[in-house]
């Protein structure tokens, strides 16, 4: 029989994790079917737990329920309590089991895809927000050499510092010093075409830019990076790499990325 999955969000038509998980299906020989399902916005609970009657396998969650999904969830994996949030749902016998893996979705795209080591690396990472938060355990697993968190409201990254045990240091924009090897943008920003107030001194030759959103163009904060000689990167290999995750934890079988990547990048080149 057929394993159903679903994403679940508000708005969902624009999801493209239906797409992705049908390739990772066919490429696997998995039988499984994923399809994009509009939970109210007052109903998230309902909506779930109505799926996962229905049969129901997992499920993952995108904006703006990752927060109560976390909630949800009756067990939840170390990375998903470090994230505050979840995105990813397993369904057994009732029991629901929270993941969070868009953390290890970036961290795969720099690391294996970008081929940039993170370990021993100076490391910025801008925004304290559902996305920054989520991918801290994961960037400091791969020990860089010191994790800077700076954000517009600077009392929300020394927030974020002070429940990783100073594992990291948080300062304002503007005190900000030296160049980094990996600036991460998990600000929201982008999605309104603008930068982070950043001292064009922190990014050199050696510096990734990478941005978590993507889209058709490079986002004013890769231009601006560029602008200063960093490499630059948009969030459209994190978003792939985060379901291979998702696929890995229900199936059980880890597919391959690459094609799938190139495929969505050239969709998103087309007019
Ligand atoms: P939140 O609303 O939780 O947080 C927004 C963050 O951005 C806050 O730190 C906020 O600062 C900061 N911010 C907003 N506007 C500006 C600005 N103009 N200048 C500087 N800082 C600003 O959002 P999320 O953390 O959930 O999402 C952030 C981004 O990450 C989104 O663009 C989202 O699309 C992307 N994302 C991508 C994923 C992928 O798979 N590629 C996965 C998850 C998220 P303050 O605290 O001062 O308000």
């Amino acid at each position: 029989m057929t394993d159903r999955y679903a994403v679940f969000g508000n708005p969902i038509a624009h999801s493209k994790s239906p797409e992705i998980h049908a390739r990772f299906a066919a490429q696997t020989g998995q039988d499984i079917q994923y399809e994009r399902l509009l939970a109210p916005l007052d109903g998230f609970a309902a909506s779930v737990r109505a799926f996962m009657h229905g049969g129901g396998k997992g499920a993952n969650v995108t904006v703006p329920f990752k927060l109560e999904a976390y909630d949800l969830a009756g067990e939840l994996t170390d990375r998903a309590r470090a994230a505050g949030a979840v995105n990813t749902l397993s369904f057994e016998n009732g029991a629901i089991r929270g993941d969070n893996t868009d953390g290890v979705g970036l961290v795969s795209d720099i690391v294996a895809n970008a081929k940039v080591a993170i370990g021993g690396r100076r490391v910025l990472l801008l925004g304290a927000g559902g996305a920054a938060r989520g991918v801290i355990l994961p960037l400091l697993e791969q020990r860089p050499g010191q994790l800077v968190v700076a954000n517009r409201t600077a009392a929300r990254a020394q927030e974020l510092a002070a429940q990783f045990d100073g594992r990291l240091q948080a300062c304002a924009f503007e005190d900000l010093q030296g160049v980094f090897d990996l600036v991460v943008n998990a600000t929201s920003a982008s999605l309104s075409g603008d930068v982070p107030p950043l001292a064009p001194g922190l990014f050199g030759p050696q510096t990734l830019a990478y941005d978590m959103m993507y889209g058709k163009e490079p986002t004013a904060f890769m231009r601006f990076a560029a602008l200063h000689g960093a490499h630059v990167r948009d969030g459209l290999g994190m978003l792939v790499e985060q379901a291979a995750e998702a696929f890995c934890i229900w199936r059980g079988v880890r597919p391959a990325t690459a094609a799938v990547y190139a495929d969505l990048r050239s969709q998103l080149q087309q007019p």
